[in-house]
């Protein structure tokens, strides 16, 4: 059972569809208060449907009918503008900025709680929950690296292929490779205008201990298990 408190957001307005995607966010902020304090400022122009304390406290800021202010430019499976299609959560952690950390316990067991409410009220499938520098690589890191996507894919909540429970790097990749890995991207739903970007959005997701470096056969047996399994409707 999830409590959810309401803390009103001015910040919404119409959506021209239903919601068929999660949206995960951190907030970036030295406390929730601050962040929900911000999120709730008409000034600021930015909201979320709902923001979850590290105490796995529930807030609801914006009606799931209404579109919230969170994602920006951004572009997933070559739709652009992902607010009037998403429900976003954001998920209180000061961030890469501020100091950033493990999410907490109660945190997770709150963020598995809602996203499974809402998975099962809209049917959304799983490979549509997805982090905020998924859908706009060159402008956000959140919710990061440190964020356990393994964790949710296990409660049936996102995705999580097994080739990414593998160490091993492999062999760099040949310019084949290369163009094979990022036909895989696009095909999971990326982006890849900026390729470099959207490689290491993809790392935070899959292969969080490994951010940097050139594109080696293991991102390539990701991004090849990922676009197989759950394919985006393109
Ligand atoms: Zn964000």
């Amino acid at each position: 059972m999830i409590t959810i408190t309401d803390a009103p957001s001015p910040n919404h307005d119409t959506r021209a569809d239903p919601p068929d995607m999660v949206v995960l966010h951190y907030t970036g902020m030295q406390t929730g208060a601050a962040a929900l304090d911000r999120l709730c400022d008409k000034a600021a122009k930015v909201s979320s449907h709902y923001l979850i304390e590290e105490d796995g406290r529930v807030f609801q800021l914006v009606d799931e009918e209404r579109r919230a202010w969170h994602a920006g430019v951004s572009c997933w499976a070559e739709r652009e503008g992902l607010n009037d299609v998403s429900i976003g959560i954001e998920i209180v952690n000061p961030g890469h900025e501020w100091g950033y950390r493990t999410f907490p316990e109660p945190q997770m067991a709150a963020v598995e709680a809602l996203v499974g409410d809402i998975l099962r009220r809209r049917a959304i499938r799983v490979e549509r929950v997805v982090g905020h520098s998924d859908i706009a690589p060159t402008r956000k890191d959140d919710p990061g690296e440190l964020f356990d996507w393994r964790r949710l894919a296990h409660a049936g909540l996102a995705i999580w292929p097994d080739a990414a429970n593998e160490e091993e790097a492999g062999r760099m990749l040949d310019p084949e490779g290369f163009a094979a890995l990022a036909r895989a991207l696009r095909a999971s739903g990326y982006d890849t205008a900026d390729f470099q970007a959207t490689l290491r959005a993809f790392r935070r997701r899959f292969r969080p201990k490994t951010l940097d470096g050139v594109p080696v056969m293991r991102d390539f047996l990701i991004a090849r298990e990922v676009a197989a399994r759950w394919p985006a409707q393109l």
